[in-house]
């Protein structure tokens, strides 16, 4: 039995306990049923036996109404009284009969009947006869005879005898439905306690079945609710639904758990995910910010027409690229093959002389060179020398073009890794800058110049005099002009051919370049004539200088193809500028070309000074 309560399916259990209660329900019912049925039956026995009493007390009544209508007849003597007689003895006789097939069912009762209907008949005869004795006017009394008498007497003392027998049976008969009521107030009293006993302790005993469980339930239930994800229903659960209850919400919350995981899981890669975007959004941003700050900078230097206005731009920007990194920009000089400093930053000091490019381990490997502590890579022999500055740490990138050196960028620190982007992009933007303006500064002096001598040309001289017509106004300095030309030079041609004509004005312009100062402008004005502008200097200043130079040129001995050439001579003409002149210097010119035309005119290799600048220098004098 304990058995069957650990383990099975609970329905079932409540089926068996609902089943008990109802055959002990069934039982006592029946029980009852059983009872009420044995008393009414009793009950109606006692029924019959008063029917039986209520019949046989008729008969007698009956036989004595008859027995008073004689007797009333001898008093009166009315006919009248027979037929009461006749009528009561009658229907004394048929209760007599009634009670005869009452008692059919009790033999000795039917007995007693069957003795005492035969007496009433006998007396019910007897009445008769003296009724019909009344009716024939019989003067004879009619028979009130010791027989008659007699045979009453017996009905009496029989039908006595029948009626002490009937009320014992009825009494025994009441007595029987008694005891059956008993027994039903007995069955209702033991019964219903029983019941509800029984239901009680069914009651118990599934409450305690199920709330166990239910409780377990309940708190592995709050304790997932409250975040212990590996919280589970454990031990016996005592009963098929419990058990499979336990097992579905065990695997739910497997299930659940691993959603979980995996949500958190999915949540986490998200989170990495947006985190690697917002870097990289925020390194995007950078970069973009970095590119307009070097697309700015490419633009300025491409536009920079001066090495100085290039590294203007050079030191405004590239602090604002790398920030807090002195630095210094070299550019290599094809012709001296030297690292010449153009631009430094930061306060950084730089031998201005520069360097040999086998001094720098950046150049001479071709890849960035950096010592980020001391000691831990080879330091480069230009900062060796630098008397300036001799840092713990520097770095130096390599400018390079199509494999030719362009230059080198010297930064003083450490370039963290996340600045290396944009030094690439400064490198790069430095480099491609340096090669243009390299390439536009050869083909402005591919314009200016003239490609034989080296000289500037016509066009230059002629800008640059308009320019220096206004400077001299504006700072009201002296402007002279000097037109010059080699005398007979058509003789070389002729004599040594036009190759050695050449070579003569490549020796006079060599010497001429080596003698005029540094401000001075000169110019191959076409063929052998040439021009020189010489700012903030008068005729008579100018003219010793010329005259220097005139000497110097017929003391050249120029050769050519093995042979010596005659000696060469030059005639100069001398104008300065004064406010009457065309402001393009047209005037200047023609006024020099005049002196030149006459030192030719007056024997050559000579120096002849403009009539105006003349008169000027003598009414100054
Ligand atoms: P003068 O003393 O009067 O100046 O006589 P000249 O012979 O120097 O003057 P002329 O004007 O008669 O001759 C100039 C010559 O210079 C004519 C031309 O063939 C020559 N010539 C002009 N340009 C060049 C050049 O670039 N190279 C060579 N070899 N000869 C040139
Ligand atoms: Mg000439
Ligand atoms: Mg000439």
């Amino acid at each position: 039995m304990t058995e069957f309560f650990l383990a099975g399916s609970l329905s079932r259990r409540i089926k068996i306990l609902c089943g008990m209660v109802c055959a002990v329900l069934v039982l006592f019912g029946g029980l009852l049923l059983d009872e009420a049925a044995r008393m009414q039956s009793s009950l109606g026995w006692v029924a019959h036996s008063a029917e039986v009493l209520k019949t046989a007390n008729q008969a007698i009544g009956h036989l004595r109404a008859a027995e008073s209508a004689q007797r009333s007849y001898l008093l009166n003597h009315e006919v009248e009284q027979a037929r009461i007689i006749d009528s009561e003895s009658q229907q004394a006789r048929r209760a007599a009969g009634t009670i005869a097939w009452l008692t059919l069912d009790n033999p000795s009762q039917n007995a007693r009947a069957q003795n005492v209907r035969a007496l009433i008949d006998d007396r019910a005869a007897n009445l008769r006869e003296s009724a019909m004795q009344i009716r024939q006017r019989d003067p004879a009394e009619p028979a009130t005879s010791a027989r008659g008498h007699f045979i009453m007497l017996l009905v009496e003392a029989r039908l006595g005898d029948f009626l002490t027998e009937e009320r014992m049976l009825s009494n025994s008969r009441m007595a029987a439905a008694t005891s059956h009521l008993d027994g039903i107030r007995w069955l209702v009293l033991g019964g219903v306690p029983v019941t509800m006993l029984l239901i009680v302790l069914m009651g118990l005993v599934l409450i305690r079945r199920i709330r166990r469980p239910v409780e377990a339930m309940m708190a592995v239930m709050s304790q997932f609710g409250a975040g212990d994800r590996s919280a589970r229903i454990e031990g016996a659960m005592r009963s098929e639904e419990f058990e499979r209850l336990a097992y579905g919400y065990n695997a739910m919350a497997d299930e659940l758990a691993v959603a979980v995981a995996d949500q958190n899981h999915s949540e986490e890669r998200l989170r990495i995910a947006n985190l690697e975007l917002s870097r990289n959004s925020e390194d995007l941003r950078e970069r973009s910010e970095v590119i307009e700050l070097l697309g700015g900078m490419a633009h300025r230097m491409q536009a920079a027409r001066t090495d100085e206005e290039l590294a203007s731009v050079i030191r405004v920007f590239v602090p604002r690229v790398l920030t807090d990194m002195p630095g210094a920009l070299y550019a290599h000089n094809n012709s001296r093959n030297l690292l010449v400093p153009i631009a430094a930053w930061g306060g950084l000091e730089v031998e201005s002389s520069g360097f040999a490019p086998d001094q720098c381990w950046a150049l001479r490997r071709g890849q960035s060179h950096f010592v980020i502590e001391p000691g831990s890579d080879i330091v480069c022999a230009h900062v060796l020398n630098n008397p300036h500055d001799q840092p713990d740490h520097y770095h130096c990138e390599p400018l390079l073009a199509g494999g030719e050196v362009i230059g080198v960028l010297y930064l003083k620190g450490v370039v963290q890794a996340e600045n290396r982007f944009r030094l690439t992009v400064l490198t790069e933007n430095i480099a491609s800058a340096l090669v243009n303006h390299r390439l536009q500064r050869g083909l402005r002096e591919q314009t200016i110049r003239d490609p034989l001598t080296g000289l500037f040309n016509r066009r230059y001289m002629e800008e640059t005099l308009a320019l220096e017509v206004a400077r001299a106004l504006r700072s009201k300095s002296a402007l002279s002009l000097v037109m010059c030309d080699v005398d007979h030079f058509k003789r070389y041609n002729d004599e040594f051919g036009h190759d050695a004509g050449d070579a003569v004005l490549q020796a006079v312009s060599a010497e001429m370049r080596a003698r005029f100062r540094d401000g001075d402008v000169i110019c191959r004005f076409g063929g052998e004539e040439f021009t020189i502008i010489a700012p903030g200097t008068d005729a008579a200043t100018l003219s010793n200088r010329v005259n220097m130079v005139r000497q110097a040129i017929s003391e050249l001995a120029v050769h050519h193809a093995g042979r010596t050439l005659g000696a060469v001579t030059m005639s100069f003409g001398i104008a300065t500028w004064d406010e009457s002149m065309e402001r393009d210097g047209s005037t200047l010119i023609t006024a020099a070309d005049g002196a030149l035309y006459r030192a030719k005119r007056e024997g050559r290799n000579r120096v002849t000074i403009d009539k105006r600048a003349e008169a000027e220098e003598s009414s100054a004098a």
